[in-house]
């Protein structure tokens, strides 16, 4: 198959969460598959300095947006070798220091930014003359092109046999955009209905995605029925149901490649399961100094990496930040909403020599946090996957969980009878469910035999992208076997 992927984010050109990862690693697996593949991405100024190689290809082209004409150019480059990057080139749009917004929040124009990348990609698919079977779009910067798809270009013999895939990364983000942004699609207002891409007298691009998509997935099983309910649903649970005979949950991978204690480049001393206990202490060694910490030689050490928003559930750390710092230390590496990152320095301040805390978007220090870390705290309110817990686990770094969306399909919880299991999780988004979770966690941490059969467990966890891709695949020559034009 011909598999093109559209997305805003990717490793390692552009990454602000998951959503970089899965469309930097699923790519490279389908490949391994057989399949063909490209990738469209915005060139934004995080490119552009990158150092990536890239090549002008074509002449420019130009779209319309509302009457405007909008200028574009077309850049190639490429992952992992032989899989093509197209980037859209527009300097006015995506030559900023931000993706989507900076401390003042999002940028104004994101609709008209986004639906000149779905334009483009559009006219790109066209002048290249690509012939993708299989459109993967993700998230709602991408989500008008299913809409296109079935309304203006429904009669393009260019796209006659293309299908479409919308994968849902966060259900809470989606680009929902004033009315007076309608003309900016070009689309007919017949589109602007319940039915359509209206959301309460809104445009909402998300929907639009999961309207007209012929398959929706998201990233985990159970968020995939999470989302069909008014607590997850973000007011989009109608929909999500309408499309329920079309909806798949498919648990992310993890790249191994980058995130494995045997090779990564990032940490102090890789070690494996066998030499775990030397190299796993250097790593905490190296970290405890990193951030000036002092602990008692197998006191435990708690990492959180995290985006810094109200889903993530930092305040429950806080909360929790007492008891931790009594039996053990804190690292906390995050970056996102103000009030949150105030939050997290001031336990910095007030648990001095016990809780550190670095705010910033750290990718060398991720991987140090996940590798000398003891355990890994992910308290989410929601959370769709949880790449970090999958991460962990191979690091033989305990995820303590709130059992949500992906981090419940992936987190068994520890019984020392039996010695299965591989993390631990709670229920509860209270103080005492957490405290009660990294209790047991500790008690585990003290008694050897026990400790060793948790970590023998968790790091034989293969969460490697292979499965997934496999069945986006399946999805992918189901929908292409399905007459679904409209
Ligand atoms: P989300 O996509 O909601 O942010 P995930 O847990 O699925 O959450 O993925 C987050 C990814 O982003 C992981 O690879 C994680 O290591 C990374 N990440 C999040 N915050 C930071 C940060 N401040 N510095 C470096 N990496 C981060």
């Amino acid at each position: 198959m011909d598999i093109l992927m559209v997305a805003s984010e990717m490793v390692p050109f552009a990454k602000t969460g998951g959503l970089a990862d899965v469309v930097g690693q699923l790519p490279k697996e389908l490949e391994n598959l057989g399949h063909h593949l490209g990738i469209v991405l915005p060139y934004y100024r995080m490119v552009k300095e990158g150092g990536f190689e890239t090549e002008h290809v074509n002449p420019e082209f130009v779209t319309t947006l509302s009457d405007k004409a909008v200028q574009g150019e077309i850049l190639r480059a490429s992952l992992a070798e032989h899989i093509t990057v197209w980037l859209i080139k527009n300097d006015h749009y995506y030559d900023r220091d931000g993706l989507y917004g900076s401390e003042k929040g999002d940028y104004e124009d994101n609709a008209e930014r986004f639906t000149f990348f779905c334009r483009a990609t559009l006219e790109l698919i066209k002048t290249m003359g690509l012939k993708p079977d299989i459109i993967h779009c993700h998230d709602w910067q991408a989500g008008l092109i299913p809409v296109y798809l079935k309304t203006l270009l429904k009669r393009d013999p260019s796209f006659a046999t293309v299908r479409t895939v919308f994968t849902i990364h966060n259900l809470a983000y989606q680009g929902v955009f004033p009315k007076a942004d309608m003309p900016l699609t070009g689309l007919p207002w017949e589109a602007f209905t319940p039915e359509g891409i209206e959301f309460y007298g809104k445009l909402n691009l998300l929907k639009g995605g999961i309207v007209y998509a012929d398959a929706v997935t998201t990233v985990s099983r159970t968020y995939s029925q999470e989302i069909q309910t008014k607590e997850f649903g973000c007011g989009l649970e109608g929909v999500v149901q309408s499309r329920k005979e079309d909806l798949y949950g498919i648990l992310n991978g993890a790249d191994y490649t980058e995130w494995d204690p045997e090779k990564d480049r990032f940490i102090r001393k890789n070690y494996g399961k066998t030499t775990y206990l030397s190299g796993k202490k250097d790593c905490k060694r190296s970290l405890l100094e990193e951030f000036g910490l002092e602990l008692e030689e197998d006191a435990p050490l708690f990492g959180l990496v995290s985006r810094l928003a109200h889903q993530k559930g930092i305040d429950l750390v806080a909360e929790a930040a007492d008891e931790i710092s009594r039996c053990g230390g804190l690292v906390i590496l995050g970056k996102g909403d103000e009030k949150y990152e105030r939050l997290a320095l001031e336990l910095r301040d007030k648990y001095h020599g016990k809780v550190g805390v670095r705010v910033a978007f750290d990718e060398p220090l991720a991987h140090e946090i996940t590798a000398g870390s003891d355990f890994f705290l992910i308290p989410s309110r929601y959370e769709p996957c949880g790449l970090n817990a999958i991460y962990s686990l191979k690091y033989g770094t305990i995820p303590i969980v709130r059992a949500t969306g992906g981090l419940d399909d992936i987190i068994i919880p520890f019984d020392p009878e039996s010695g299965s299991g591989n993390g631990f999780k709670f229920h509860n988004l209270s103080k005492e469910a957490i405290l009660s979770a990294i209790r047991e966690a500790t008690r585990v941490y003290e008694e050897k035999d026990p400790q060793k059969r948790l970590l023998q467990s968790a790091m034989k966890c293969d969460y490697s992208w292979e499965k997934p891709a496999r069945e986006y695949e399946k999805l992918y020559l189901k929908t292409l076997s399905e007459d679904r034009r409209l």
